[in-house]
């Protein structure tokens, strides 16, 4: 593959940036990748495990000369690092994000911005429960999508461009407005946390099932949740409080429904349930025909220890 950007300029060194940086090595998609991270401990570990072909004490020699920037920090911050990113910006450059949430970013992130760049958030739907430096591989974003949400206007050959990056990744890339984007991940991805979260604190809160039946018996079902359960809390607190508007939308219509199962179970209404629950396999279906699951039992895991 050929390069797609000479210089990237990564801000923010955790699980996205990583994988971003490991993804460019392995395809050639950039010449000099720099980085930045506001810890100098993230900055070490970086420096130790060769995250970045150089990582840099400030933000200004990090993002000097870089035809991309990409800000790969929690959603609540984007705002204050683009404003300390925006002085030092080369014209021409193209500026990007990975925030899970599009509509917010944009408000916060666009106003910082001066006319001579270009502006193509965007939000790879991959990730996993780890964080950190250290947690980033090549291949979390193949088979995967990436939505851009580029503001209307945008240059096109600056979203192709991006668009070429992703695909190099080996990830799927849609566009949407940031408002739909954010009503989607909402459904697909916000509110399931929200859920998984509560889920593993109502087990938590039933003391009457003691710690080690919880753990022992949680291969029937919430172990699941509790993967979801374990994702970085500033994150997922940023991608409530951002995504606020949609997450309440999507959790009325789940209380409903949740409600109306509810009164299912108390009334013996076993049509309502099995029907409901035909819906819902069909979805799974779906899911695992699109590409985006294994149709392994138990998603293909081993079983578990005696
Ligand atoms: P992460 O592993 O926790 O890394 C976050 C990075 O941001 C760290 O380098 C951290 O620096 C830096 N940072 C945190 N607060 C900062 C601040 N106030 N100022 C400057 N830098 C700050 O996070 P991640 O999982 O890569 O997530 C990064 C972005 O990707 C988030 O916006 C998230 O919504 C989005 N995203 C995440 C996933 C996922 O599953 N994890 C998936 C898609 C998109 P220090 O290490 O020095 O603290």
């Amino acid at each position: 593959m050929s390069v797609v950007y000479e210089r990237v300029a990564l801000i923010g060194l955790g699980l996205i940036a990583s994988s971003m940086f490991w993804a460019m090595k392995r395809g050639g998609l950039a010449g000099e990748v720099t980085g930045f991270a506001r810890s100098a401990e993230t900055r070490d570990t970086a420096r130790e495990i060769g995250l970045c072909d150089r990582v840099c004490d400030t933000v200004a020699e990090a993002v000097e000369g870089a035809d991309l920037v990409v800000l790969c920090v929690p959603v609540g911050v984007m705002g204050s690092v683009a404003a300390e990113v925006a002085p030092h910006l080369k014209p021409g450059a193209t500026v990007s994000d990975v925030g899970s949430v599009k509509a917010d970013v944009l408000a916060q992130v666009g106003p910082h911005l001066p006319d001579h760049v270009h502006f193509v958030p965007a939000h790879p739907l991959a990730g996993t429960e780890h964080s950190g430096p250290r947690s980033g591989f090549a291949s979390l974003f193949e088979h995967r999508w990436t939505i851009l949400v580029p503001p209307e206007g945008t240059d096109r050959a600056a979203t192709d461009r991006l668009r070429t990056l992703w695909e190099g990744f080996g990830a799927f890339v849609d566009e949407m407005e940031p408002e739909h984007h954010d009503l989607v991940l909402a459904v697909t991805s916000h509110a399931p946390h929200l859920i998984a979260y509560t889920m593993v604190g109502v087990a938590d809160d039933l003391r009457r099932v003691t710690d080690s039946e919880v753990i022992k018996y949680s291969a029937a079902g919430f172990r699941d949740f509790t993967r979801i359960a374990a994702s970085d809390p500033t994150m997922w607190r940023d991608v409530f409080l951002s995504n606020k508007e949609a997450t309440l939308e999507v959790l009325g219509r789940f209380t409903e429904e949740l409600f109306a199962l509810q009164r299912a179970i108390r009334q013996g209404d076993g049509d309502h349930l099995h029907d409901y629950f035909t819906r819902t396999r069909a979805i799974r279906r779906g899911i695992i025909e699109a590409g985006q699951d294994t149709d392994a039992p138990n998603f293909g895991r081993a079983g578990p220890k005696p």
